[in-house]
C-alpha cells in the first residue's frame, strides 16, 4: 500500500483572503438588497422603504412592523405612545416544547425592540388627531396575550376619554396559547368597546 505523504488541498493565505472578501460581499449584499418573495426581483432596501415596502416590480406587500406602520401612516413626530412599560408575565409558568415562555418573551422583546405585540397611543394623520393601536406580527405572531388585550382596551378608553376616533391595525395570529385561559379572557375587549361606543342611555327607547 502506498501512503500519500502529500498534504491534501493545502489552503493558501490568498484563498483565505478571497473567502473573507466573498463573505464580506455577501454580507453587504444582504444589508443592501432583499429578494421579493413573490417575483424574486432583487430590490434595493432603501428604494423599497421609500415605496412603503411594496415591491416596485410586482406590487407584493412586505410585512410591516408596528413602528414602520406608525412611521408610514402618521404625521412625522406626532405619535405619543401610551403604556410603554406594560409587559406580559408568565401566569401559568408555561414550559413550551423548546423553552419556557418567560425565556421566549425575553428573546422576542430583545429581537423586536417591543415589550408586547401591540403599541398604542395618539397621533395625527393630515393634522387630524386620533388614537390608535397597532399590532405587530413579528412578536409571537401578533398573538393576543393578557397585555395585548389590556392595551387594546386602554386604547378604546383613551379614544373615548379624549373624544378621538380610534384606529386599530390588526395583525394577529389569534390567542396566545402560552397564557391559556388568560389569553381567551381577552374577549373582554368587545363588551368594553360596545359599552363605550354605545352607552346604555343612547339605546333606551324614547317615550
Ligand atoms: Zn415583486
Amino acid at each position: 500500500m502506498i501512503e500519500n505523504t502529500q498534504e491534501a488541498n493545502p489552503v493558501t493565505s490568498l484563498e483565505i483572503h478571497a473567502g473573507e472578501r466573498k463573505s464580506a460581499h455577501a454580507r453587504l449584499a444582504r444589508e443592501l438588497f432583499v429578494k421579493c418573495k413573490q417575483c424574486r426581483t432583487l430590490l434595493y432596501i432603501r428604494e423599497l422603504e421609500k415605496n412603503l415596502k411594496v415591491c416596485a416590480a410586482c406590487g407584493y406587500h412586505f410585512r410591516l412592523s408596528a413602528r414602520e406602520r406608525v412611521a408610514t401612516l402618521l404625521d412625522p413626530a406626532s405619535f405619543h405612545e401610551a403604556d410603554t412599560e406594560m409587559k406580559s408575565c408568565d401566569p401559568l409558568s408555561f414550559i413550551g416544547l423548546d423553552r419556557p415562555y418567560r425565556e421566549k418573551l425575553q428573546e422576542e422583546q430583545k429581537r423586536t425592540g417591543l415589550h408586547e405585540a401591540v403599541i398604542i397611543g395618539t397621533g395625527s394623520i393630515g393634522g387630524h388627531a386620533l388614537a390608535l393601536a397597532v399590532m405587530d406580527f413579528h412578536f409571537i405572531g401578533g398573538s393576543m396575550g393578557s397585555v395585548v388585550g389590556e392595551k387594546i382596551t386602554r386604547a378604546v378608553e383613551l379614544a373615548c376619554r379624549k373624544r378621538l376616533p380610534l384606529l386599530i391595525i390588526s395583525a394577529s395570529g389569534g390567542a396566545r396559547m402560552q397564557e391559556g385561559i388568560f389569553s381567551l379572557l381577552q374577549r373582554k375587549i368587545w363588551p368594553k368597546w360596545w359599552q363605550q361606543a354605545w352607552p346604555k342611555k343612547s339605546l333606551r327607547r324614547k317615550g
